[in-house]
Formats: structure tokens, C-alpha cells, sequence
């Protein structure tokens, strides 16, 4: 289901690294920021069902919202980044 960014470089080498903080990983995201994303993908659900936000609007709000952490505001920009060029759900 959620297979909204794959990794679109072919990849060779083993060791990965975090696409945000550059930090080993053993995927596109260490183990902070994928938790990061898991959350936020999480809590979209509940978002679009009450306030209607597309995915970029809310992750434009998370990003600017000084209170979401500094992890999930780094994961909603990368997020957004990458939106940029593949395609939003
Ligand atoms: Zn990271």
C-alpha cells in the first residue's frame, strides 16, 4: 500500500546512508527518521478525515510548526522535496 517513494537510484553498494542526516542506515531512511516518517504517515490519516489537508499542505504544516520536533519537521521537508519530484498520493 504505501509505497509512495521507493528508492529510484539503482543501488549497488550495501551500505546505505540516511538521505536527511547521512547517518549509516539499511535503508533510504536511519532508524529515527523512518520512525519520524512512520508517524507522520500515521497521523495523516486522521488529519485528512478531519481538516481535509492534501499531504503537502500537512506536510507544510508540520515543517513549519515549531513544535513537531525537530525529526518530524526534518522528515516533512525531505518529504516535501521529494513530492517535488515524484508524485503526491
Ligand atoms: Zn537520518
Amino acid at each position: 500500500m504505501d509505497d509512495l517513494h521507493k528508492p529510484r537510484m539503482p543501488i549497488k553498494d550495501e551500505g546505505m546512508k540516511c538521505s536527511i542526516c547521512e547517518a549509516e542506515s539499511k535503508g533510504e531512511l536511519c532508524e529515527e527518521h523512518a520512525e519520524a516518517e512512520a508517524r507522520i504517515r500515521d497521523h495523516y490519516t486522521t488529519w485528512h478525515e478531519r481538516m481535509d489537508v492534501t499531504w503537502e499542505e500537512y506536510l507544510r504544516l508540520l515543517e513549519a510548526n515549531e513544535s513537531s520536533g525537530k525529526w518530524i519537521r526534518e522528515v516533512a521537508s525531505y518529504l516535501i522535496y521529494s513530492g517535488a519530484r515524484t508524485r503526491s498520493p
